[in-house]
């Protein structure tokens, strides 16, 4: 429409009423007189020439017109059609009886009349007016706060008027079978490599991949934890690779981004997959591969394909469906949902922690293994988990024999895989990598007091280790460390729950003494009540460290230099 308004005749005390939500400079608008009674004024721009239109509303119009967006928008997208959009002649506008026939069907009749008059409209149109609302909800959304809600009941409240139940079905319809057939496309795509999965290297369906990719890979061998895995890289210049452990195809890699070996990434992506754009956002990558398996969190998604699974790895940091994200395409036999993927098997951060014994064997250099890990807790891409024997303590441990299995688990910083790392009585050391899943469902044998296995600066350092000396069970748990107290205040708010870890100040130790337990009640409804505040008090003495038990942080805001001593 025009960017020229018409407002003459908006004489005083005249009321102006916009049929779009939003006022625009060139939306029609009814101006309403004194009378009750209103002029609708349409202005149109077509072939470079600015047409005013004028159309007599009656006040019972009116009346209609405010009480309903959606009888307002009708009117704007019916009358605009009318006079210019969806018509395919270029002829002059409407006569203006059918104009007028438009306004007084759309705020005159009732709800089934106007139901029955759209969906005529929207056939007439071509599918114009369902067109049109889309294109105002859409364009429209950065225009004001309320516009969502108004989208929402614009279109709930339209879409069943101009589409009728057999089109809806038929949409459904199209919808479905459009899926299926993407479906079958793409399990072809990936069919000779599923099939090389848990192959031999040397079976010909491995060796067809292996001509796909471009022939003459680099190989690289490793051997993986304890009991060791042999692992075995086919990786090729067109940045496809193929993973053997133990002598079986365990996964095919695409690597869209750049790698050492493949400087563009995979760039037979597109014609891998057609469509498929290695600068591919999520939403492209779905329109491409289908659906991902649901209730899946994280920077990648899972697609089952065939007999196998394609996992799709988007960067961290990838907003929800930026382009260029894209990072790397995984097909394994098996899900690796809540397991560890083989796409981490060479992670930078963790990958070679493990040091074997430089003698035939090739057994765990204990020692040596566990200075690594200490020097990788140190450096901050490790982290130790609380609940399992601390490195320091498991040569003392296992020494004792008073532990049939003397464990610790540490966890990447970076892919976050955990690693266990065990001693046992009457076996050789075990190292494997597994899921944060894997770990859970796992429970650490008790540690013997120190007393029983400690030398005497062990036994002192136990001393200082914080003790959990009273909770009232539910919202705050009290810890001591000698003389300092520190407490767990839990937080939550609606369906949001956390906590805040806090050191009590002088003042707070002495009111604890003062009124016990009570105290730490009224202090935790006090932290709590500011927790998601902007102005939190409370936030800069907050010493919970992400990935830390209470424990674990409250020895981290004691640690002292001296006792780095890895
Ligand atoms: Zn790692």
């Amino acid at each position: 429409m025009s960017r020229r308004r018409a407002p003459k005749g908006q004489g005083e005390g005249a009321r102006r009423l916009w049929l779009l939500p939003d006022p625009g400079e060139d939306e029609p608008f009814i101006d309403v007189g004194k009378d009750g009674r209103g002029t609708l004024h349409v202005s149109v721009a077509r072939e470079g020439r600015h047409d005013d239109f004028r159309f007599v509303v009656t006040a019972h119009h009116i009346a209609v017109a405010e009480r309903s967006a959606l009888r307002r928008w009708a009117v704007f997208a019916v009358l605009f059609g009318e006079l210019a959009v969806f018509h395919a002649d270029a002829a002059p506008a409407r006569p203006p009886a059918t104009c007028q026939q438009v306004i007084d069907t759309i705020l005159g009749g009732t709800d089934s009349e106007v139901e029955h008059y759209l969906t005529r409209m929207n056939k007439r149109f071509l599918g114009g007016l369902r067109d049109s609302l889309a294109l105002l909800s859409k364009t429209e959304l950065t225009r004001s706060p309320d516009r969502e809600a108004f989208e929402k009941r614009l279109w709930f409240g339209v879409e069943p008027l101009i589409m009728s139940k057999a089109e809806r079905a038929r949409r459904a319809q199209e919808t479905h079978r459009a899926a299926a057939d993407r479906e079958i496309a793409v399990r072809k795509i990936f069919e000779p490599y599923n099939d090389a999965l848990l192959m031999a290297e040397r079976d010909g369906v491995v060796q067809h991949v292996v001509e796909l990719f471009g022939s003459n890979p680099v190989i690289s061998e490793f051997q993986v934890g304890a009991p060791a895995h042999h692992d075995r890289y086919l990786t090729f210049g067109s940045g496809g690779e193929i993973m053997v452990r133990d002598g079986a195809v365990k996964a095919i890699f695409f690597h869209v981004q750049p790698t050492e070996a493949a400087q563009h990434g995979f760039t037979g992506l597109s014609t891998l997959i057609p469509g498929l754009r290695q600068e591919a956002s999520r939403s492209q990558v779905e329109d491409a591969l289908g659906k991902p398996v649901v209730g899946r969190t994280g920077p990648s998604t899972t697609h089952s394909v065939g007999g196998g699974f394609v996992k799709v790895f988007y960067d961290t940091w990838a907003k929800k469906d930026a382009p260029n994200h894209l990072k790397l395409i995984q097909l394994t036999a098996e899900d690796t949902y809540a397991r560890t993927d083989p796409s981490d098997e060479r992670c930078p951060c963790c990958a070679g922690m493990l040091v074997r014994t430089a003698s035939a064997s090739g057994g765990v250099d204990v020692g040596s293994t566990i200075t690594a890990l200490r020097h990788g807790v140190a450096a901050g891409r490790l982290r130790q988990a609380h609940r399992w024997v601390a490195l320091q303590d498991m040569l003392s441990l296992h020494a004792s024999g008073l532990m049939e299995h003397v464990a610790a688990h540490l966890e990447c910083t970076i892919c976050r895989r955990h690693m266990a790392f065990a001693l046992h009585r009457d076996a050789d050391p075990t190292f494997e990598y597994v899921s944060l899943n894997d770990i859970r469902r796992r429970t650490p044998e008790p540690v013997p007091p120190v007393e029983q296995w400690g030398d005497a600066d062990r036994i002192a350092r136990e001393a200082q280790r914080p003790e959990q000396v009273a909770t009232d069970g539910s919202s705050w748990i009290l810890f001591a460390v000698g003389e300092q107290l520190f407490m767990n205040a839990r937080c939550w708010y609606s369906a949001v729950d956390g906590s805040r870890l806090i050191r009590l100040e002088a003042a707070e130790v002495r009111q604890y003494e003062r009124d016990g337990e009570a105290y730490l009640s009224r202090l935790q409804k006090t932290i709590n009540r500011t927790w998601t505040s902007e102005e939190d008090p409370w936030r800069s003495r907050d010493l919970t460290r992400g990935g830390m038990s209470n424990e674990e942080a409250i020895e981290a805001s004691l640690a002292t230099p001296q006792e780095e001593q890895a």
